[in-house]
């Protein structure tokens, strides 16, 4: 393949340190490089500028409320799967200024109201896992509606550039082959690795990703390096121990089955922290808070995530619609895996599993469903 023939969906491989003069490339068209490094015994998303800071030669260990980063001494930048953040801070950061009211010092008490200016960046997005990929694109889906948009995600999503990594190596809270999402990245990168042992193979999937490659030293993707990608794909699916089987009712199972004894078993054990949508990448509820600034004569409303856990987060006039945790749990339960669909058009969860990963209860949401959906029905 001559450097003329790069094209959407070709294959091509690159050393291991050419990748740093990919992040190079994107740096001097004025990207904003994010990815993942190791920080507070995990891993973390924050800003990188090469190679060094990615999490070379780690692995993790997860299990329901369980985190364990491992050293293993290859030389390998991507073994490790996600920590407990996503990429949506990028998109829907956590907290946003929506609006500033000033009062005018020579017409008081005549208010102003401002929109803040936020300075544009334009992010690029180094080792989006498939599963993230997909969340990505569900919340696309719920920011970017076209009755509905919003401009703090447009603006920032727009124009950013995605790297994904296509997963070698589950943990033990995969479980992206159930729900389609991994652990290969399908669509909607501009580049795709899959990690090899001296090499990356790299799928180019969209005319932003071809300019990033032009000056690097690359090759075509032969057949035996291929075999040798989709052969750890399929070890990686194989590995893949959690499963959520997926027929075609199982929305109806679980919203016929709203009274069952099962949610108040899991209610016992859940302690509505809220964790579980906090790390979760698709979960877009936000509330508003006015902060008044001394002395008085400014405001600042806040964007900030919220959760369903939260108990304010139900309350309105008459009362808490979700007054306790069992009908707090129900609802994020539900409301993920059945009522998404009628909304968006897909299941709100691209199986990621931090939600069990990093929940303090240690509950595996799977077996609260399969005994839903097994047990005695309400
Ligand atoms: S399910 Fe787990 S993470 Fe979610 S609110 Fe309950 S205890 Fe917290
Ligand atoms: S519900 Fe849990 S497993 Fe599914 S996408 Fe959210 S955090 Fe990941």
């Amino acid at each position: 393949m001559s450097k003329q023939t790069l094209e959407v969906g070709a294959t091509i491989i690159i050393s291991k340190p050419e990748l740093n003069n990919l992040l190079k490339n994107l740096s001097d068209l004025d990207y904003e490089l994010a990815g993942p490094q190791v920080k507070d015994h995990t891993v973390v998303l924050g800003p990188i500028e090469s190679l060094a800071e990615l999490p070379k030669g780690y692995t993790s260990q997860e299990e329901p409320g369980k985190y364990t980063l491992i050293s293993t001494g290859k030389e390998n930048y991507f073994d490790v799967t996600s920590g407990p953040q996503t990429w949506k801070k990028y998109f829907f950061p956590p907290r946003t200024q929506l609006m500033i009211f000033q009062q005018d010092p020579d017409k008081s008490p005549t208010w102003s109201m401002v929109s803040p200016v936020e300075e544009l960046r334009r992010y690029a997005l180094i080792g989006v896992r498939p599963c993230d990929l997909a969340g990505i694109q569900i919340q696309d889906k719920i920011f970017l509606a076209d009755n509905n948009c919003d401009p703090i995600y447009r603006d920032r999503r727009e124009g950013a550039f995605i790297l994904a990594v296509n997963c070698t190596e589950p943990c033990g809270t995969c479980f992206c082959t159930s729900m389609g999402t991994g652990p290969k990245a399908e669509e909607g990168f501009d580049l795709a690795l899959t990690e090899g042992k001296d090499h990356f193979l790299i799928e180019i999937g969209s005319e932003v990703g071809i300019n990033i490659l032009l000056d690097l030293d690359w090759k075509a993707a032969d057949v035996k390096h291929q075999k040798a990608a989709e052969a750890a794909l399929q070890a990686a699916r194989e590995k893949i121990n959690l499963n959520l089987p997926q027929p075609d009712n199982l929305e109806t199972e679980l919203l016929s089955n709203l009274e069952h004894p099962q949610w108040d078993d899991v209610a016992g054990r859940c302690l509505s922290c809220g964790s579980c949508t906090q790390v979760c990448p698709t979960c877009f509820c936000w509330d508003s808070t006015d902060k008044t600034l001394l002395p008085g004569d400014k405001i600042i409303r806040y964007r900030s995530w919220d959760s369903c856990f939260n108990p304010d987060y139900s309350y309105v006039s008459h009362g808490n619609t979700r007054p306790n945790t069992r009908s707090r749990y129900r609802q994020w339960l539900t409301h993920k895996f059945a009522s998404w669909y009628e909304q968006y058009g897909s299941s709100g969860c691209v199986g990621c599993g931090r939600c069990i990963t990093w929940c303090p209860g240690e509950i595996n949401h799977l077996e609260e469903i399969a005994a839903i959906r097994e047990g005695e029905p309400s």
